[in-house]
Formats: C-alpha cells, sequence, structure tokens
C-alpha cells in the first residue's frame, strides 16, 4: 500500500511539474534566464559560449588518448568539455528535469559527428545502459535519448536490446579509476539472441553515453561488443571531464 501512494505521489509529482511547465516562462538551461520568444533551451549568450570540444575536426583528440592501450575505438565524438555553467546542461537531461534538451543536444552531436570528413555511418547506435531497477526508478535512460536526438541526423537505428547491464552498481561519483574498473568490468553482457547477433557481428556500433569521465563504463561495454559480436565500435558523448 505504502508503495502504491509513493508511487502515484510520483507521478502526479511528474504531472504537476509538466503541467507548471506549461504556465511558467520556459528558462535557460545554462543560466536560468527567462528565455524569449525565438530562444529554445539555452538563452543566445549562453548557446554562443558552449565550450564545443571539436573532436570531430580532431585526428588522436583527448578522448580518444583515454582509451588508448585498452581498447581499440575508431572514433571518440563529444560535443562540449564538462565545465563550469555548462555542467548543469548535463544534469538538467540526467535527472530528467528537461529530457526533450536531451534529445535536442544528441540532434546537435549528430550534426557535428556528420562534419567529420573520415565519418563512416553507423550501422546501429547503442545507448549505455542503466540497470533495470535504476531505469524503472528514474524512468528513462538519458543515453538512449541523446542517441536518438544523434541517430535523427546521422541515421542508423537506435539498438537498446543487446547490451545489458547485468549489475546494479553503486553510483561512480567519488570512486577513482580503479575501483570504478573493478566496479563496472563485468557489469555488462550482450544479448545471446541470434536475430541480434546476426545484425550486429562485424558491424560499426556507435556507443553513446551522457558524459566520458575514466572511460571505464564505456570502455567495458566496448570490450564485451567487441569480443561477442566482433564489431567495430565509436564513442559519444555530450560532454568530456577534462
Ligand atoms: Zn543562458
Amino acid at each position: 500500500m505504502g508503495t502504491r501512494i509513493k508511487t502515484v505521489i510520483k507521478h502526479s509529482g511528474r504531472l504537476l511539474c509538466r503541467m507548471t511547465d506549461l504556465f511558467l516562462p520556459p528558462l535557460c538551461a545554462v543560466c536560468g534566464k527567462e528565455l524569449l520568444g525565438f530562444e529554445k533551451d539555452l538563452c543566445l549568450h549562453c548557446r554562443a559560449g558552449i565550450p564545443f570540444t571539436y573532436f570531430w575536426k580532431t585526428q588522436n583528440n583527448p578522448a580518444e588518448t583515454v582509451f588508448w592501450g585498452k581498447v581499440s575505438i575508431e572514433k571518440v565524438y563529444c560535443l562540449f568539455f564538462y565545465v563550469n555553467k555548462y555542467k548543469k546542461l548535463v544534469h538538467a537531461v540526467k535527472y530528467g528535469s528537461r529530457l526533450p534538451l536531451g534529445f535536442r543536444l544528441g540532434r546537435m552531436l549528430g550534426y557535428k559527428i556528420k562534419e567529420d570528413p573520415f565519418f563512416v555511418p553507423p550501422d546501429a547506435i547503442v545507448p549505455v545502459p542503466l540497470h533495470p531497477r535504476k531505469k524503472r526508478k528514474r524512468g528513462f535512460n538519458q543515453s538512449e535519448i541523446i542517441a536518438r536526438g544523434i541517430a535523427d541526423i546521422t541515421g542508423g537505428r537506435v539498438e537498446t536490446r543487446c547490451l545489458k547491464r547485468k549489475r546494479f552498481t553503486p553510483t561512480q561519483t567519488l570512486k577513482d579509476r580503479n575501483s570504478r574498473w573493478k566496479n563496472v568490468e563485468k557489469a555488462f553482457s550482450v544479448s545471446s539472441a541470434k536475430k541480434r547477433k546476426a545484425e550486429l557481428t562485424g558491424r560499426h556500433i556507435l556507443l553513446v553515453d551522457d558524459v566520458l569521465t575514466t572511460g571505464a563504463t564505456l570502455e567495458a561495454c566496448c570490450a564485451v561488443l567487441m569480443k561477442e559480436y566482433g564489431c567495430t565500435v565509436s564513442i559519444a558523448t555530450l560532454a568530456f571531464v577534462e
């Protein structure tokens, strides 16, 4: 009974948030200022100041060096540096206050990826999965929303069934690289469904996450995808932590 009441409160809370969105003026996701009629998500000032990485124009970019000596990645694309007030963009998408923003930032990343002269269109776009328990609690997977935005521009289908998170890993915020790796090393598996295997073996996958920090989670995903499907992998994230 208690759980049911909590669920009702949670859902009506979300509904209330959506309703207030209709009546309150939209605010800039970065500085919080009221948006003008022609502005969307970000005010013009914050939009002009997005700290883009330009990794789509850089060979051997800093995000790619994160994986050197660990797994062989084709290309790594990150939209912006995770710095100062722009960290708020990731938080707004991750904790669900601005879901359409996640989709639109995904589209922006999609356009940047297409600017790479060496861009190879992916056969499948795979979001880093949440554990089913976490996804139920949060109600969505932020990486999937970003992936759908990217796919809208680059083409390629979003594949959410091939990669699974089998262990519930505690939040990674305060762990160092070694303990992060131990935490995620065996956390992922791939679908053994014949159809999935036939579709993805030897293909090029674009793996999507919200932010690239130590790369431990993405590395674990790549390792299992490459081992089980023999595919090549590129990576795309919204933000990059230097
Ligand atoms: Zn602003």
